[in-house]
């Protein structure tokens, strides 16, 4: 969007470009996600001023490991490796999915994710 903003230019079809196309209330709109974008931490997502006052003590993290993904790329290892790169080596990290966030939220995403790869779930 920001791209259109700056050039005040949007496509009108595939290979067209036409000027300009931007109402008032648009350019308004984009300020106000650009304003909103500002309040939110670069690391993170969550606003800034959730993290007003604390520490990383306060935040805790989890991974999760797909088996899909490792079965990925257990495959792209050994096409590696047919198409002749020798040291090819699996990387457990392709698979594992990192999430971050305040120590309850984690506890209870941990929770949530062994429930559903159980049976019951
Ligand atoms: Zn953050």
């Amino acid at each position: 969007m920001l791209w259109g903003r700056e050039s005040l230019t949007v496509p009108t079809d595939l290979g067209t470009w036409s000027t300009p196309a931007w109402l008032t209330t648009d350019l308004l709109l984009l300020d106000l996600w650009r304003e909103y974008q500002d309040t939110l931490c670069p690391g993170c997502g969550d606003p800034i001023a959730s993290h007003a006052g604390k520490t990383y003590h306060d935040y805790s993290s989890a991974a999760f490991v797909c088996p899909a993904q490792i079965a990925l790329d257990k495959a792209q290892t050994q096409q590696a490796k047919r198409d002749g790169h020798k040291d090819a080596k699996t990387n457990p990290e392709r698979a594992r999915t990192w999430v971050m966030g305040p120590r309850q939220f984690i506890s209870d995403y941990t929770a949530a994710m062994k429930k559903l790869l159980t049976k019951e779930g």
